[in-house]
């Protein structure tokens, strides 16, 4: 028997209006390309985001087009995700870090008609624009009075286009499923595979995250998301933020840890979300100067392994709780949060174990752990296995890439995340690895990401990673590349014993050696790729 209920149709378009009419006072601030503080507030947001709607409309722009954005988080920004995918085209955001052979891929395989550029990314789309054949316009996100000069062709002024259209418009219903938006994530090799979100599945996600026990986001909330929003939709932040009537607080182009910190003092943030390397760079800042926060309550710590040490700074230092989360491009992001449930508080050595752990689920993903041909393990935190997922913002395909997509689904349709991991009877799931970089000793697994933790513990140690490279004996064993503080001398046979006191004997890098950095991708990770490639003929001393 059927249920005998309304069938009304989950829309984005229904976020904005909803929050204008019900939090007509509450804020969006931002820090701007041009340099100022811009703020206003939702019902604002939601006229100009109907001009910007109509505006779309006048340059011809119908149902499906993609709709290109290279930009910081800003109020532009977010009126581009409401108007793009609410009149029923789809908001593509790409990221400006991207080699450029990837970015003119992503451009071409999206087939974007037209691309909004923030001030800072024009000279980069100048020198790219003539491999985009197929977009028909640019429209550079400033004002007449800040207008640059350009090379671009068929370039439109974003402030120019709003000004002429008024907020009088109203939002198509169409069905759910419908494509809202995309983003493009990079694996290790191959191009970039795009990420169609669907309507549905963003305001499932925002849904879900909103119902995260020991996340509160509501009225009283200040978020700061630092995490951007060409990267999975800034993890959701301006869909959930939004439906809980949370002020949100748009950092601009300035991430750097003094930036961030006075705009956490200025708008008294509440909820801080971002990568560790952000965080890192603000802890820097708040002990070289002996500041505190006067309002920051939870950052949220996403996108690589929360070191347990930020974890406990943010604690004890600044009386702040760091939330790790874990997730991926193809889950719009969330997936798993790791607070740790009321009868675990207390004992803080225990609560880090947890916390320092990628953690439970969201409601809305199903999770398992299997092994090499398939089978389930068991969640007794200590088999390890590759992660399968599924839920209703899970991707089922990726977009026109049938090749990676067959590879990215178990026979039984759960999505493979490519990471190792295990689930303990708590449920509370751990990262031991990337499938890729998991080093495989005389047929056990040694996990790269566990040695690097217990490496960057050192203190003169500012990074690290770990790669397996191929051995005689072993088949591979862990090499350990290390890139000093400033002013160290810190010697391998240091390292080495530093490591014997926190790790198994047989995990035990055969080598280290020192460079000046390491190589990063375009979201901030480790490209262990690019380091397997360099150290590929290196010969262990163990040989
Ligand atoms: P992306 O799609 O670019 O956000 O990357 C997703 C991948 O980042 C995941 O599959 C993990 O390998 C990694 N990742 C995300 N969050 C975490 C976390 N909290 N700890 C460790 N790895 C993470």
């Amino acid at each position: 028997m059927r249920g005998m209920m309304m069938d009304r149709p989950l829309l984005i378009s229904q976020i904005i209006e909803f929050a204008a009419v019900n939090f007509p006072d509450q804020e969006i601030v931002s820090r701007t390309t041009e340099g100022p503080i811009h703020r206003y507030t939702y019902p604002e947001l939601a006229k100009r985001t109907r001009q910007l709607a109509k505006a779309l409309e006048t340059l011809g722009v119908k149902p499906e087009d993609r709709i290109g954005t290279i930009a910081w988080n800003t109020y532009r920004h977010l009126e581009i995700y409401y108007a793009s995918s609410g009149m029923g085209a789809i908001c593509h955001t790409m990221n400006p870090r991207l080699p450029a052979d990837q970015l003119i891929y992503i451009v071409n395989h999206a087939k974007d008609r037209f691309i909004f550029v923030d001030l800072t990314f024009l000279p980069l789309l100048e020198k790219l624009h003539e491999h985009f054949p197929d977009v028909e316009g640019f429209v550079v996100m400033t004002d007449e009075a800040n207008m640059p000069k350009t090379d671009l062709p068929r370039v439109h002024c974003y402030e120019t286009l709003l000004k002429a259209q008024d907020g009088d418009y109203t939002w198509p219903e169409f069905d759910e499923h419908t494509a809202s938006s995309m983003c493009y994530t990079s694996g290790t090799t191959g191009n970039p595979k795009g990420v169609l979100y669907s309507h549905r599945s963003n305001v499932l996600h925002a849904l879900y995250v909103l119902s995260i026990s020991g996340v509160p986001i509501n009225e009283d909330s200040s978020i700061l998301p630092v995490v951007p929003m060409f990267h999975v939709n800034a993890w959701g932040v301006p869909y959930f933020g939004l439906i809980a009537g949370a002020k949100l607080v748009f950092p601009g182009p300035k991430l750097d840890g003094p930036s961030l910190a006075d705009l956490i003092e200025e708008e008294q943030v509440t909820d801080a979300w971002g990568v560790p390397t952000v965080w890192l760079g603000l802890l820097g800042h708040m002990r070289q100067q002996g500041k505190t926060f006067s309002s920051l309550k939870r950052t949220l710590i996403g996108g690589s392994a929360a070191p347990r040490a930020m974890i406990t700074e943010f604690r004890d230092k600044y009386g702040v709780e760091a939330i790790q989360g874990w997730g991926m491009t193809e889950m719009s992001p969330l997936g798993t949060v790791s607070i740790p449930r009321p009868s675990m508080r207390g004992d803080w050595d225990n609560e880090l174990e947890i916390r320092g752990k990628q953690g439970r689920l969201m409601f809305g993903v199903e999770m398992k752990i299997v092994d090499a041909d398939g089978n389930t393990l068991p969640h007794d935190g200590e088999s390890q296995g590759e992660l399968l997922v599924r839920g209703n913002a899970v991707i089922d395909g990726y977009y026109e890439n049938p090749e990676a997509t067959a590879k990215a689904f178990s026979d039984d349709g759960w999505f493979r995340t490519g990471d190792v991991s295990t689930i303990d009877p708590d449920g509370y799931m751990e990262i031991v690895d990337r499938v890729k970089d998991v080093i495989k000793s005389g047929g056990e697994w040694i996990s790269s990401i566990d040695l690097e933790n217990e490496a960057v513990a050192h203190p003169e140690v500012a990074e690290a990673a770990v790669i397996g490279v191929k051995h005689a004996k072993w088949q591979e064993r862990p090499l350990l590349i290390v890139v000093r503080e400033q002013g160290s001398s810190v010697g391998k046979e240091d390292m080495l014993k530093f490591l014997e006191e926190r790790v198994a004997k047989w995990w035990l890098p055969d080598d280290v050696v020192f460079v000046e950095e390491l190589p990063h991708g375009a979201t901030g990770k480790l490209q262990k790729a690019k380091l397997r490639e360099q150290f590929k003929d290196y010969t262990l001393p163990t040989e």
